[in-house]
């Protein structure tokens, strides 16, 4: 994203719409093209009185800022806008994973914050030590050059992006091995994640995942999903 400094007024009516704080006022607006996640809120706000925002189309690497952070690009890999994935929660439809197995996703990064690609690196690397699979139809997982170890194609990692999804399935008996990787990991970066776990309910309502959770102090936040309208379940699950 650019500004026109020709158009630019400083009126700083922009100022508080950026979610990285990557604009500031000299004589007039000015991006900075580190912070800028080319998220195009600014752009989309529709809050400069004169147009100066100027939006642009880059090259790879840095075409992927706007793929994980603007929900108006669809990823090119999984043809899904947004975080680009139809994520792990969609499990009752997708069929991503089975019975006694989970699925675990550290969902990176935050608006003020966002996150460096380095930091999602170490996350998918920590969490493919353990031996998780990565969800393949997943733009981390594509951004992926050995999808064993979690290591990312070195041209992206110092790129930035609003937030970014590391999904992966893995069997219930392997939860404390993520939690203590995630945990380790945790204190190694300088963004945030936030960690989902899906799981298929037993017939009794009760959950696999519950128990390891709670022996590791893990706190829930237990969070029901109907799909109501997603679509009819394209797998069968073996009786
Ligand atoms: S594109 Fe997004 S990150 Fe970049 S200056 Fe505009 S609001 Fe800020
Ligand atoms: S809203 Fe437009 S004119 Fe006002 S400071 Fe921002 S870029 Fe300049």
């Amino acid at each position: 994203m650019k500004v026109d400094p020709e158009l630019c007024i400083a009126c700083e009516a922009c100022l508080p719409y950026c979610p990285m704080g990557a604009i500031s006022m000299d004589d007039v607006a000015k991006i900075d093209p580190d912070e800028c996640v080319e998220c195009g809120v600014c752009f989309r706000a529709q809050v400069c009185p004169v147009d100066a925002f100027v939006e642009e189309v880059h090259e790879w690497p840095r075409s992927a800022r706007a793929a994980f952070s603007n929900p108006l690009v669809v990823h090119k890999e999984t043809r899904v806008p947004g975080r680009g994935t139809e994520e792990a929660k969609t499990t009752d439809v997708t069929g991503r994973f089975k019975r006694g197995f989970v699925g675990i996703t550290a969902e990176m990064g935050r608006p003020g914050i966002g996150v460096r690609f380095y930091d999602v690196e170490k996350v998918a690397q920590a969490m493919a030590k353990t031996g998780v699979e990565f969800a393949h139809d997943n733009p981390v997982t594509h951004l992926m050059v050995d999808k064993k170890t979690g290591k990312l194609n070195d041209e992206i990692l110092n790129e930035k992006a609003c937030s970014a999804m590391i999904e992966s399935i893995t069997t219930v008996d392997n939860i404390p091995a993520v939690i203590k990787a995630l945990r380790e990991a945790a204190g190694q970066i300088e963004s945030v994640f936030t960690l989902t776990i899906s799981t298929k309910l037993e017939a009794d309502g009760s959950a696999l995942c519950d128990k390891p959770l709670k022996e590791l102090n893990v706190p829930l936040y237990i969070n029901g999903k109907v799909n109501v309208g997603l679509g009819r379940p394209l797998f069968k699950e073996e009786s």
